[in-house]
Protein backbone atom coordinates (compact mmCIF):
# COMPACT_ATOMS: atom_id res chain seq x y z
CA UNK A 1 0.00 0.00 0.00
CA UNK A 2 1.66 3.21 -1.13
CA UNK A 3 1.25 7.00 -0.72
CA UNK A 4 1.15 8.02 -4.34
CA UNK A 5 1.96 11.80 -5.49
CA UNK A 6 0.45 13.18 -8.20
CA UNK A 7 0.84 16.55 -10.11
CA UNK A 8 -0.98 18.27 -13.11
CA UNK A 9 1.29 18.85 -16.47
CA UNK A 10 2.75 22.74 -15.35
CA UNK A 11 3.03 21.37 -11.47
CA UNK A 12 1.06 24.01 -9.79
CA UNK A 13 -1.34 21.64 -8.77
CA UNK A 14 0.14 18.77 -6.36
CA UNK A 15 -1.82 15.86 -4.39
CA UNK A 16 -1.45 11.94 -2.91
CA UNK A 17 -3.59 9.48 -4.28
CA UNK A 18 -3.50 7.20 -0.78
CA UNK A 19 -3.43 3.60 -0.26
CA UNK A 20 -3.19 2.78 -3.53
CA UNK A 21 -3.12 -0.65 -4.16
CA UNK A 22 -3.62 -3.41 -7.37
CA UNK A 23 -6.70 -4.32 -5.64
CA UNK A 24 -7.75 -1.45 -3.64
CA UNK A 25 -9.25 0.46 -7.11
CA UNK A 26 -9.11 -0.60 -11.02
CA UNK A 27 -6.46 0.17 -13.37
CA UNK A 28 -7.89 0.19 -16.88
CA UNK A 29 -7.28 1.42 -20.37
CA UNK A 30 -10.66 3.30 -22.13
CA UNK A 31 -10.93 3.29 -25.58
CA UNK A 32 -14.49 4.67 -25.31
CA UNK A 33 -15.37 8.31 -27.89
CA UNK A 34 -15.73 10.45 -24.44
CA UNK A 35 -12.45 10.23 -23.09
CA UNK A 36 -10.85 10.66 -26.41
CA UNK A 37 -12.61 13.45 -27.18
CA UNK A 38 -11.62 14.73 -23.57
CA UNK A 39 -8.37 14.47 -24.32
CA UNK A 40 -8.68 15.97 -27.40
CA UNK A 41 -10.16 19.02 -26.17
CA UNK A 42 -8.26 19.53 -23.32
CA UNK A 43 -4.61 19.29 -25.16
CA UNK A 44 -5.26 19.31 -28.26
CA UNK A 45 -3.80 15.69 -29.23
CA UNK A 46 -5.74 12.74 -30.54
CA UNK A 47 -5.18 9.73 -28.63
CA UNK A 48 -6.56 7.54 -31.83
CA UNK A 49 -7.53 4.28 -30.67
CA UNK A 50 -4.97 3.79 -28.50
CA UNK A 51 -7.43 4.94 -25.54
CA UNK A 52 -6.48 6.70 -22.19
CA UNK A 53 -5.24 4.97 -19.12
CA UNK A 54 -7.27 5.23 -15.82
CA UNK A 55 -7.21 4.42 -11.73
CA UNK A 56 -10.73 4.41 -10.37
CA UNK A 57 -11.25 4.75 -6.56
CA UNK A 58 -12.97 6.42 -4.40
CA UNK A 59 -12.97 10.31 -3.75
CA UNK A 60 -11.63 9.50 -0.04
CA UNK A 61 -8.07 8.21 -1.36
CA UNK A 62 -7.30 11.74 -3.11
CA UNK A 63 -6.21 14.54 -1.40
CA UNK A 64 -4.57 17.79 -2.78
CA UNK A 65 -1.89 19.39 -0.92
CA UNK A 66 -1.16 22.47 -3.46
CA UNK A 67 -3.33 24.22 -5.81
CA UNK A 68 -6.90 22.51 -5.39
CA UNK A 69 -8.62 26.52 -6.31
CA UNK A 70 -7.52 26.04 -9.86
CA UNK A 71 -9.72 22.36 -10.16
CA UNK A 72 -12.32 22.97 -12.56
CA UNK A 73 -15.15 21.06 -14.25
CA UNK A 74 -16.75 19.78 -17.54
CA UNK A 75 -18.57 17.60 -18.93
CA UNK A 76 -20.07 16.06 -22.38
CA UNK A 77 -22.75 13.99 -20.41
CA UNK A 78 -23.34 16.43 -17.40
CA UNK A 79 -26.29 13.91 -15.94
CA UNK A 80 -23.55 11.08 -16.43
CA UNK A 81 -19.93 11.74 -15.66
CA UNK A 82 -18.12 14.83 -15.09
CA UNK A 83 -14.41 15.77 -16.07
CA UNK A 84 -12.07 17.58 -13.75
CA UNK A 85 -9.39 19.85 -15.31
CA UNK A 86 -6.62 22.11 -13.89
CA UNK A 87 -7.15 25.82 -15.06
CA UNK A 88 -3.47 26.40 -14.66
CA UNK A 89 -2.21 23.79 -17.87
CA UNK A 90 -5.70 22.60 -18.80
CA UNK A 91 -4.54 19.00 -18.46
CA UNK A 92 -7.10 16.74 -17.88
CA UNK A 93 -7.06 14.92 -14.05
CA UNK A 94 -10.21 13.07 -12.68
CA UNK A 95 -13.48 12.16 -13.61
CA UNK A 96 -16.52 11.41 -11.44
CA UNK A 97 -19.78 10.57 -11.90
CA UNK A 98 -22.60 13.40 -11.18
CA UNK A 99 -23.96 12.63 -8.22
CA UNK A 100 -21.15 12.17 -4.99
CA UNK A 101 -23.18 9.85 -3.08
CA UNK A 102 -21.85 7.02 -5.51
CA UNK A 103 -18.33 7.64 -4.95
CA UNK A 104 -16.02 6.86 -7.79
CA UNK A 105 -13.32 8.45 -9.08
CA UNK A 106 -10.77 8.22 -11.27
CA UNK A 107 -7.17 9.27 -12.11
CA UNK A 108 -5.76 9.94 -15.27
CA UNK A 109 -2.32 7.99 -14.36
CA UNK A 110 -0.46 10.25 -16.41
CA UNK A 111 -0.26 12.41 -13.78
CA UNK A 112 0.91 10.06 -10.93
CA UNK A 113 4.89 9.85 -10.15
CA UNK A 114 5.06 6.50 -10.49
CA UNK A 115 2.58 3.48 -11.24
CA UNK A 116 4.20 1.07 -9.63
CA UNK A 117 1.87 1.05 -6.58
CA UNK A 118 -1.40 0.22 -9.04
CA UNK A 119 0.27 -2.54 -10.63
CA UNK A 120 0.10 -3.01 -14.39
CA UNK A 121 -3.73 -2.74 -16.12
CA UNK A 122 -6.22 -5.07 -15.45
CA UNK A 123 -8.72 -4.19 -17.01
CA UNK A 124 -9.89 -2.65 -20.71
CA UNK A 125 -13.61 -0.90 -21.80
CA UNK A 126 -14.93 -0.16 -25.09
CA UNK A 127 -12.06 -1.39 -27.12
CA UNK A 128 -13.16 -1.44 -30.42
CA UNK A 129 -13.83 -4.43 -32.33
CA UNK A 130 -13.52 -4.77 -35.91
CA UNK A 131 -17.60 -4.87 -36.77
CA UNK A 132 -17.66 -1.17 -35.41
CA UNK A 133 -18.97 -2.32 -31.91
CA UNK A 134 -16.91 -2.70 -28.27
CA UNK A 135 -16.30 -4.74 -25.77
CA UNK A 136 -15.17 -4.73 -22.53
CA UNK A 137 -12.30 -7.08 -20.89
CA UNK A 138 -13.01 -8.38 -17.12
CA UNK A 139 -15.93 -6.49 -16.74
CA UNK A 140 -16.94 -8.06 -14.10
CA UNK A 141 -13.98 -6.63 -11.91
CA UNK A 142 -14.40 -3.37 -13.93
CA UNK A 143 -17.93 -3.22 -12.83
CA UNK A 144 -17.97 -5.15 -9.96
CA UNK A 145 -15.13 -3.61 -7.88
CA UNK A 146 -15.90 -0.14 -8.81
CA UNK A 147 -20.24 -0.89 -7.45
CA UNK A 148 -18.38 -2.32 -4.55
CA UNK A 149 -16.29 0.14 -3.77
CA UNK A 150 -18.72 2.83 -4.08
CA UNK A 151 -21.24 0.74 -1.59
CA UNK A 152 -18.73 0.36 1.39
CA UNK A 153 -17.88 4.04 0.97
CA UNK A 154 -21.96 5.61 1.06
CA UNK A 155 -22.45 2.70 4.10
CA UNK A 156 -18.99 4.13 6.10
CA UNK A 157 -19.89 7.96 5.26
CA UNK A 158 -16.62 7.70 3.62
CA UNK A 159 -17.91 9.03 0.42
CA UNK A 160 -18.63 12.45 1.91
CA UNK A 161 -14.94 12.98 2.00
CA UNK A 162 -14.24 14.27 -1.52
CA UNK A 163 -12.16 17.12 -2.77
CA UNK A 164 -15.03 17.20 -5.89
CA UNK A 165 -18.67 17.83 -4.14
CA UNK A 166 -19.75 20.44 -2.31
CA UNK A 167 -21.78 17.80 0.31
CA UNK A 168 -24.29 20.34 1.83
CA UNK A 169 -25.49 20.78 -1.53
CA UNK A 170 -24.65 17.73 -3.45
CA UNK A 171 -22.94 20.00 -6.47
CA UNK A 172 -19.37 20.17 -7.79
CA UNK A 173 -16.78 22.39 -6.20
CA UNK A 174 -17.45 24.39 -9.39
CA UNK A 175 -20.25 25.54 -12.28
CA UNK A 176 -20.11 22.39 -15.13
CA UNK A 177 -19.33 23.87 -18.15
CA UNK A 178 -20.64 21.98 -20.99
CA UNK A 179 -18.53 22.17 -24.50
CA UNK A 180 -20.61 23.98 -26.98
CA UNK A 181 -21.83 22.58 -30.37
CA UNK A 182 -19.15 24.71 -32.03
CA UNK A 183 -16.47 23.05 -29.88
CA UNK A 184 -17.91 19.53 -29.91
CA UNK A 185 -17.44 19.15 -34.01
CA UNK A 186 -13.73 18.65 -34.29
CA UNK A 187 -14.20 15.91 -31.54
CA UNK A 188 -14.90 12.19 -31.98
CA UNK A 189 -18.31 12.42 -30.09
ZN1 LIG B 1 -13.93 6.32 -21.41
ZN1 LIG C 1 -1.17 22.90 -14.08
Amino acid sequence: MADVPFSCQCGEMKGTLHGATPSSGNHLRCYCSACRAAVLYTTGKDVEDRGVELYQTTPDKISFQQGQNNLEVFSFTPERLLRFRASCCGVQMFTTLAKPKIAMAAIMTDLLHDKTAIGPIASQSFIPQADGTSKHSSILRLFGGTIWRALVARVTGRWKQTPFFDIETGKPIKAVYVPTSEERKSLPL
